[in-house]
C-alpha cells in the first residue's frame, strides 16, 4: 500500500515537473498583478498596460528587430474590425492574447499567433450619445488586471470584462446621465483601483477623476477638478482654495476641467498624476470676467492613490481662454537637471510648451516651446506662470491668429521615451486658428459652449491672406533637459500617430494621413522602414514577443483625407521579420460630387444659419461645414442640400440616430434648419468656386479637430 502510493506520487511529480507545472503555473487570461506591473521592464515580451509600464515610457526592451534587419519586416497577420471609423486604441498583449478597444468602445481579443478572434465585446452605446462628444467616437484604450479587462464606454460606463470570455463581470455608471459627459480615455490601475476620468468640457460639465475597486466596481473616491460654486460647502480644502479663483458665472455652466486623457501612477512617489482640460465656455471673457485663475483648469494635479487626497498642482495656463487642455500624455523618468537628480513628469502640452515637473513636489523644472508658440513670452520659472501676451486674449473685436491653434500642438497621441537615447519622441502638430470673440454669446444647454466665433477661419483668412494658417503633423525627438529638437520627420497634413521606441534603437510610428506604418533610427531620425496600410494610422503601436519571435502591432484606421464617405480599412496589423501576408486590394471609390444647388438665400438668412450651425453642428461637422476627419460626413457634399424635407428628416426627425445623428427637434425649429441648410448651400458653393481640390496646392486648409 505504502509502496504503491510512493510510486504513484513519484509518477505524478515527474509528470508535473516535465510539464513545468511547478516552475511556471498555467497562466490564466490577463493574469496581471501588482508584481508584474511593477516589474514590467523584466518582462519585455509583454505589453500589460496602456503606456507599456507605469512610467508610460512606451519603451520596449525587445531587440530582435533592429536597425539592420528592420527592412525585412512583413505583415504576419491582420484582422478586420466591424467599423470604418478612426482607431485610437493602444492594444495590450498579455500571455498570447492581444486585446484592443475600437470605435464605439468595443473590445476585441485576438489569438496573437494567428489573429483568430477569441471574443468580441460591444457595450451597445446608444448612437445618439455622440451629441455629447466633441471629437469623435473614439476609445483610446483598456486596462488589464487580475483576469479582467476594463473599458470606459462613450456613454460613461466603466465595465470589467472576463478576460477569458469577454463577458461582463461588473458595470458601473460613472456619470450623471442628464449631463453631457462621455469617456474616451483608457482606465489605469493602481493599487487594486481602476482610475477613470471623463470628457465633456465643451458641453457644460464639472470635471472629475474617480477610483473604483477593481474587483467589485464600487467607487472608492472621486476628486472634482473645479468647485461646484463659490460659496460651498466644499468637498475638500483643495476645492475651497479653488473657489477663491472663480466667479459663480463660470461655475454655473459646470466649470469644465475634465480629465479626458492622461492619468499615471508612479510607484516611486506613490502618487497619481493627471491633466485637466479647458473651462466652459472656452472664452474666459464669458466664463469668468473677474481676474481669477480658475483653478484647477489646464493643470497637472497629484493625488494620493488610497484616498484621492490633493497633494500638489501645477497650472499650465491661468484663466485659460484658448482650449489649452493640460491632458496630453505624460511620461515619468529619472533625469539629472542642473546637476540634481529628479524623478520627473514630462508633458509636451497642447499649448506648445514642454513642461518638466519634479514628480514628488510639483516644482517646475523646465518650460520650453516645442512648436511655433505666440501666446506667451516665456514662463517665469520662479512662479511657474506664463507671461501671457495681452493681445493673445483676443478682446472683443480684436481677433488673434493663435499658434498653436485650438487643434493644439499635441493631442492624445502618445509619446515614447528611451532611457538609452535620453530622448522623448513627440507626435507634434503645427496648427493655427483665428480666435474671434463671439459678440453675442449665450450659454447653450445642449450644444457647444465656446464663446467664440467658430466660423472665423472662413472669414479671417480671406481678409488676412498673409497670416499663417493650416494644420500639419510630424514626430520630433526632443532632448528633454535642453528642450532642443534633435530630429524631426516630414510634415503631413493632419495629425500624426503615437510612438513606440525599442531597446534596439528604433522608433515605430503610424504616419497619420500618410497611410503608412514606419520605423526611424531613434538617434538620427533616418527612416529605415515603411509599409503602406490603405488608411491613416493614429494609435500608437506596441511590441511583444511570442515563441521567440518579436512582433510590432498597429491598430489602424482613420480616413483623415478621404472623408466619411470613403471606404476605410480599420484593422489590427501585426508585423514580424518572417511575415509574408498581403492586404486585400483597396475598393474602388468615387467621391461624392460637390454639387450644391445655387445659393439664392438672403445674407441675413445665411448669417442666421451660420450662427445656429456653429452652436449645434460645428462640433461634429467642422468649423467650415466640411469634414472632421472620417468621423462625420462632409455636409458640403450631402445630397440633402437639394431637399429641405430630406434634410429635416435627418435633423428634426432623427432617421439616422442609429449612426449617431440624433434629432435636434428639441432645440432647432424648421426655420432654424432652413437657415442652416441655406448656410451650407452657400458654403458648398464657396468651396466649389474656390477651385483647387482638397489637398492640392492653394486649396483651403481642411477643417481639423480640436481636442
Ligand atoms: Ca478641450
Amino acid at each position: 500500500m505504502t509502496h504503491k502510493w510512493s510510486i504513484g506520487l513519484a509518477a505524478m511529480l515527474a509528470t508535473l515537473l516535465s510539464a513545468g507545472a511547478y516552475s511556471e503555473p498555467a497562466a490564466t487570461a490577463a493574469d496581471v498583478t501588482a508584481k508584474r506591473l511593477l516589474h514590467a521592464a523584466s518582462e519585455p515580451s509583454q505589453w500589460m498596460t496602456y503606456g507599456g509600464n507605469y512610467e508610460e515610457q512606451r519603451f520596449s526592451g525587445l531587440k530582435q528587430i533592429n536597425r539592420d534587419n528592420v527592412k525585412q519586416l512583413g505583415l504576419q497577420w491582420f484582422a478586420d474590425y466591424d467599423t470604418n471609423l478612426p482607431q485610437t486604441g493602444t492594444p495590450l498583449y498579455i500571455d498570447g492574447v492581444i486585446y484592443v478597444s475600437t470605435a464605439w468602445s468595443k473590445v476585441y481579443a485576438f489569438d496573437a499567433r494567428d489573429g483568430r478572434t477569441l471574443w468580441e465585446y460591444n457595450p451597445k452605446t446608444p448612437g445618439e450619445w455622440i451629441r455629447n462628444v466633441c471629437c469623435g467616437i473614439a476609445n483610446r484604450g483598456i486596462a488589464a488586471w487580475n483576469g479582467k479587462i476594463y473599458i470606459g464606454t462613450l456613454d460613461g460606463r466603466l465595465v470589467a470584462l472576463d478576460a477569458k470570455t469577454g463577458q461582463e463581470v461588473w458595470s458601473t455608471l460613472t456619470i450623471d446621465k442628464d449631463k453631457h459627459y462621455s469617456i474616451t480615455s483608457a482606465p489605469r490601475i493602481a493599487k487594486g483601483k481602476v482610475l477613470i476620468g471623463e470628457s465633456g468640457g465643451e458641453y457644460g460639465v464639472r470635471g472629475y477623476i474617480s477610483a473604483y475597486d477593481a474587483e467589485t466596481g464600487k467607487m472608492d473616491w472621486r476628486f472634482y477638478t473645479v468647485p461646484a460654486n463659490t460659496t460651498g460647502p466644499f468637498e475638500n480644502a483643495a476645492m475651497k482654495k479653488a473657489a477663491g479663483t472663480w466667479s459663480d458665472q463660470g461655475l454655473k455652466l459646470g466649470g469644465g476641467g475634465t480629465v479626458w486623457d492622461a492619468i499615471i501612477y508612479d510607484p516611486v512617489t506613490d502618487l497619481i498624476y493627471f491633466g485637466t482640460g479647458n473651462g466652459t465656455p472656452w472664452n474666459d471673457l464669458y466664463r469668468d470676467p473677474t481676474t481669477g485663475d480658475n483653478l484647477y483648469l489646464a493643470s497637472i494635479i497629484a493625488l494620493k492613490p488610497e484616498t484621492g487626497t490633493y497633494v500638489w498642482h501645477y497650472q499650465t495656463v491661468p484663466a485659460d481662454t484658448w482650449d489649452y487642455d493640460a491632458t496630453s500624455p505624460m511620461t515619468l523618468a529619472n533625469l539629472t537637471i542642473d546637476g540634481k537628480k529628479h524623478r520627473v513628469i514630462m508633458q509636451p502640452n497642447k499649448n506648445g510648451m514642454f513642461y518638466i515637473l519634479d514628480a514628488a513636489k510639483g516644482t517646475l523644472l523646465r518650460a520650453s516651446p516645442f512648436t511655433d508658440v505666440n501666446w506667451n513670452d516665456g514662463v517665469d520659472m520662479k512662479t511657474g506662470r506664463p507671461r501671457i501676451k495681452p493681445e493673445a486674449r483676443f478682446p472683443l473685436g480684436k481677433p488673434f491668429n493663435l499658434s498653436p491653434g485650438v487643434q493644439g500642438a499635441h493631442g492624445w497621441q502618445a509619446n515614447a521615451y528611451s532611457p538609452d537615447t535620453g530622448l522623448l519622441y513627440v507626435p507634434t502638430q503645427q496648427a493655427y486658428f483665428p480666435m474671434v470673440a463671439d459678440a453675442n454669446f449665450t450659454p447653450n444647454p445642449v450644444g457647444y459652449n465656446l464663446g467664440l466665433d467658430f466660423t472665423a477661419p472662413i472669414t479671417f483668412y480671406s481678409t488676412h491672406p498673409n497670416e499663417k494658417q493650416g494644420f500639419s503633423g510630424y514626430v520630433q525627438a526632443i532632448d528633454p533637459v535642453s528642450g532642443k529638437q534633435v530630429w524631426k520627420t516630414d510634415q503631413n497634413q493632419g495629425p500624426t500617430g503615437g510612438a513606440l521606441v525599442t531597446a534596439s534603437g528604433l522608433v515605430f510610428q503610424g504616419g497619420g494621413s500618410a497611410q503608412e506604418v514606419r520605423a526611424f533610427d531613434a538617434r538620427t531620425g533616418e527612416k529605415l522602414w515603411r509599409a503602406e496600410v490603405q488608411t491613416a494610422v493614429l494609435a500608437p503601436p506596441i511590441s511583444y514577443e511570442l515563441d521567440g519571435q518579436q512582433y510590432v502591432a498597429f491598430s489602424v484606421g482613420g480616413n483623415t483625407l478621404g472623408g466619411y464617405y470613403a471606404p476605410n480599412y480599420s484593422r489590427m496589423l501585426v508585423y514580424s521579420l518572417s511575415g509574408t501576408a498581403q492586404l486585400p486590394p483597396e475598393q474602388k471609390f468615387t467621391p461624392l460630387p460637390l454639387d450644391p444647388p445655387p445659393s439664392t438665400a438672403s445674407a441675413d438668412l445665411i448669417d442666421a444659419g451660420s450662427k445656429k450651425y456653429t452652436e449645434y453642428c460645428a462640433a461634429c461637422h467642422g468649423d467650415r461645414g466640411q469634414t472632421r476627419g472620417a468621423n462625420f460626413p462632409d455636409l458640403t457634399r450631402t445630397p440633402m442640400l437639394h431637399t429641405q424635407e430630406g434634410f429635416d428628416t435627418i435633423v428634426l426627425k432623427g432617421v439616422l440616430s442609429v449612426k449617431g445623428m440624433a434629432s435636434f427637434a428639441t432645440v432647432l425649429t424648421p426655420e432654424d434648419t432652413h437657415a442652416i441648410r441655406e448656410f451650407l448651400i452657400k458654403r458648398a458653393n464657396d468651396v466649389k468656386n474656390a477651385a483647387p481640390p482638397p489637398g492640392a496646392p492653394g486649396a483651403p486648409a481642411v477643417s481639423q479637430p480640436h481636442q
